[in-house]
């Protein structure tokens, strides 16, 4: 008789325990919720007046008529401008994968527009550094592949950007190569620069991170690419893998499956590795 009435009252303990924790984990959907969307209407709101900021201070630099003082402040400011645009894109794109509000837009795209658009974006900045720059394919590497271009060209630019900031002489490549046991296409960018200590290899994938304190003024940046990066690999199916000496370089892998929903052949979760 007593037992039975102690095993009720525990139940009914648990029984409000479970209702706590369902209660908690709504509100901490709802707040994310509310995050997500408080961030995606501050964009909009600081995205406006940034784009007059842009557009006016543009017309301003080439302005032949107004004083070459001036002209170069309004470089300042347009750089300046262009520099925010980046980070608030970066807090929003944070903050969708955060939400889970993140969407693919997948098509069969084509490897050669995605070389070509990397060699024409990054040549001028690899030769105002004296850096050789260097993009290719295998010829195993398939004509089409299935993906979200914008994406995956989002996560080349990051590492490519950075690879050509750290780097301060010799060679930055991209070489895109098939992989035959894992059927997965691989996107390796190596660089022959200043490198990463191996105890800071995991923190630079982790969000306003950077493996020097002193980077930020030396490089600029904002420490956030890396880990937009590394969240947009799993989204593609796929991983970044870093591997680095400091003084040598550092080479950054991004692997993809190349069919999506077969994923890696034998591997279930590689990203949990
Ligand atoms: P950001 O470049 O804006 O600082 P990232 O998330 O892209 O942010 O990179 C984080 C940090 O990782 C950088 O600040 C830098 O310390 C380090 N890092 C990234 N790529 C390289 C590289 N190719 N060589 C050396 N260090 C790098």
């Amino acid at each position: 008789e007593e037992r039975s009435s102690l095993l009720e009252e525990k139940n009914e303990l648990i029984e409000e325990r479970n209702i706590e924790i369902q209660q908690k984990a709504e509100a901490l959907e709802l707040s994310t919720k509310y995050k997500s969307e408080f961030l995606a209407n501050m964009s909009h709101e600081l995205r406006t007046p940034l784009n007059s900021i842009l557009l006016l201070s543009r017309l301003m630099a080439e302005n032949e008529e107004i004083e070459k003082e001036h002209q170069e402040y309004a470089e300042v400011i347009q750089s300046s401008g262009q520099g925010l645009l980046s980070l608030i894109d970066e807090i929003l794109d944070l903050s969708k994968i955060e939400a889970g509000k993140m969407e693919l837009d997948r098509a069969n795209i084509k490897i050669d527009e995605v070389i070509s658009n990397m060699r024409s974006l990054f040549n001028p900045v690899a030769k105002d550094k004296n850096l050789k720059l260097v993009v290719e394919k295998t010829d195993e590497v398939p004509e089409f592949f299935h993906t979200d271009k914008m994406r995956l060209e989002q996560i080349l630019k990051n590492l490519l950007s950075n690879a050509i900031k750290f780097t301060t002489q010799g060679s930055v490549t991209l070489n895109i190569v098939k992989n035959e046991n894992l059927n997965a296409l691989i996107f390796k960018v190596t660089d022959t620069g200043v490198g990463i200590a191996p105890e800071k290899q995991a923190m630079v994938f982790e969000a306003f991170q950077q493996a020097d304190g002193s980077t930020r003024r030396k490089f600029g940046g904002t420490g956030l690419g890396l880990s937009i990066s590394r969240e947009l690999a799993k989204l593609l199916g796929g991983y970044i893998d870093l591997k680095s000496a400091e003084g040598e370089g550092s080479i950054f892998t991004l692997t993809l499956p190349i069919d999506k929903n077969k994923g890696f052949e034998g591997v279930s979760n590689p990203w949990e590795k």
